[in-house]
């Protein structure tokens, strides 16, 4: 019989190109997928319903895909560090395989499992594959890890980037005899997210899965991919990849994206083309910088990366944070925007620096309950990029310079010169001039009947309120 490898899902909830699940093939053929669903996530109060409607989704589609390739997902539940190595232990497991996180909780759970697994003499493998470079592998000259994008990018955008790996074939699966025993160890059949409590009614932008997230992939790169650049930024058109909840639990691998990105290069036949494809690029190098960031600075995840602002006199009106949250501010780009996040779980990476403004700058509310709101949120939830695009709009961050204060009528005159997305969003006010839905100064608001608030605060007195409250620290 052969030497039985657990391979451990975590964020890589796919079959194609996963190094961990590649490299346990390369050992025997027997190797069989398990997810814990961890006691300690499930307790959070920061998990988006519409997440977990999408990690479910991709977790079906990965149980299916082993039953093809010949094995099986076996689904545990509990603390990993005892449900893991009981699973390994009763069923003789000679290793358990996984790809490694970023996450100061990820890598505190880790050394926890290597220890309980090791303990119980069950080797473990680990791997790094939802970045195409390592952190320790973009580092600055005096080999510290970098704190600026720009230099990042420079950097990264140099490195040879790895290739594909082989789709693990021919596996081979647990017998009868081993199934019953993983059934007394605790092994369930996969829930639904409603079982777990989490309800999200709504459809998802991209349904769950690699076979979704490889379609999307590919459509991408037929066409918006060579308009990217100048497309990106304007919310009502769909110029941006819309892949990041697939990129956050790995349901498509990051090489397969690079390698799409630069065959669309091959493509291009002017300069112009090719720099679109190369802002694209740019975008999933940011992914990688933030999470190079919290793996060197895990303090990120505790609140202000800067000293200075963890004594920021932030004014926290509970009243003005449930009207920005249900998008009611008076304000139609932000209000379209948060719409947008309530309804679909996902909000154009234009209208996020928007509304994080806004928050920060105009109601001059702690970053870190925008930063929460957005994890309750958003099916892309995740804490490095979350994180970073929030401490990055308060200026708490690494790189706060130039202080960024966005005024919401010169984006929208900017980027929704129509008020097209304003519409979409707020269906109450379409009927009103693009002009004073764009500059957000509807006259005589009660005329048009619509149960739209008044602005509830004004830009230019908070903007130089901002301003001075920032120059004190
Ligand atoms: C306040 C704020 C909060 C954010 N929270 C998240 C979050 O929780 N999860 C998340 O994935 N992104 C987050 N972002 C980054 C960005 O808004 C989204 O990645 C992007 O909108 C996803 O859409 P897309 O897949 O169409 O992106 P595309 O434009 O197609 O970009 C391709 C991929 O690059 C990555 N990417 C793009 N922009 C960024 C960025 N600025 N930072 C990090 N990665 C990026 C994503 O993985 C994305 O899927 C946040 C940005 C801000 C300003």
């Amino acid at each position: 019989m052969s030497d039985l490898i657990l391979f451990w899902h975590r964020r890589d909830l796919r079959i194609t190109d996963n190094l961990g699940l590649t490299a346990a093939r390369g050992q025997t053929p027997k190797v069989v997928g398990i997810f814990c669903l961890d006691r300690d996530i499930l307790r959070r109060d920061d998990i988006a319903p519409a997440r977990m409607k999408y990690m479910i989704g991709c977790l079906q589609e990965l149980s299916q895909r082993y039953t093809t390739a010949g094995s099986q997902l076996l689904i545990t539940q509990g603390k990993p560090s005892q449900a893991i190595s009981q699973l390994a232990t009763a069923l003789n497991a000679t290793a358990v395989y996984w790809n490694l996180d970023v996450e100061p909780y990820a890598q505190k759970r880790d050394r926890e499992v290597t220890i309980a697994l090791k303990e119980q003499g069950i080797a473990v493998e680990n791997f790094w594959d939802q970045l195409l470079h390592r952190p320790g592998a973009v580092l600055t000259k005096s080999e510290q890890p970098y704190k600026v994008y720009t230099p990042f990018w420079r950097n990264w955008s140099q490195q040879t980037k790895p290739i594909i790996s082989q789709p693990p074939n021919n596996l081979e699966g647990l017998t009868p005899k081993e199934i019953t025993i993983a059934e007394q160890t605790h092994v369930i059949e996969l829930p639904t997210a409603e079982d777990l409590g989490y309800i999200w009614k709504n459809p998802l932008l991209l349904a769950p899965g690699e076979t979704a997230a490889q379609k999307r992939l590919a459509a991408f790169c037929d066409s918006a991919i060579y308009q990217y650049d100048e497309q990106r930024n304007f919310p009502f058109n769909e110029g941006t990849s819309q892949l990041s909840a697939a990129l956050k639990f790995g349901a498509i691998s990051i090489r397969t994206i690079w390698q799409a990105s630069i065959k669309a290069l091959e493509n291009c036949v002017s300069e112009e083309a090719s720099n679109n494809i190369i802002t694209w690029q740019k975008e999933l190098a940011w992914r990688e910088f933030y999470q190079h960031c919290l793996y060197y600075f895990p303090e990120l995840e505790q609140g202000p990366y800067r000293p200075a602002f963890k004594n920021f006199p932030w004014e926290n009106n509970l009243e003005q944070f449930q009207a920005w949250c249900q998008g009611k501010t008076g304000y139609p780009i932000v209000d379209a925007a948060m719409r947008q996040l309530n309804e679909t779980g996902w909000m154009h990476n234009r209208c996020r620096m928007i509304v994080a403004s806004f928050l920060t700058k105009d109601l001059i509310i702690d970053w870190r309950w925008g930063e929460k709101y957005f994890m309750q949120t958003l099916f892309d939830g995740d804490l490095a990029a979350n994180n970073g695009g929030w401490q990055w709009s308060a200026s708490s961050g690494m790189d706060p310079k130039p202080l960024r204060i966005f005024n919401p009528a010169s984006q929208a005159q900017k980027f929704d010169s129509e008020a097209e997305y304003i519409r979409q969003w707020l269906p109450e006010i379409s009927s009103i001039d693009t002009e004073y839905l764009v500059t957000g100064k509807i006259p005589d608001l009660e005329r048009y009947r619509c149960n739209y608030p008044q602005p509830i605060v004004d830009h230019k007195v908070q903007q130089r309120k901002f301003k001075e409250l920032y120059q004190k620290i």
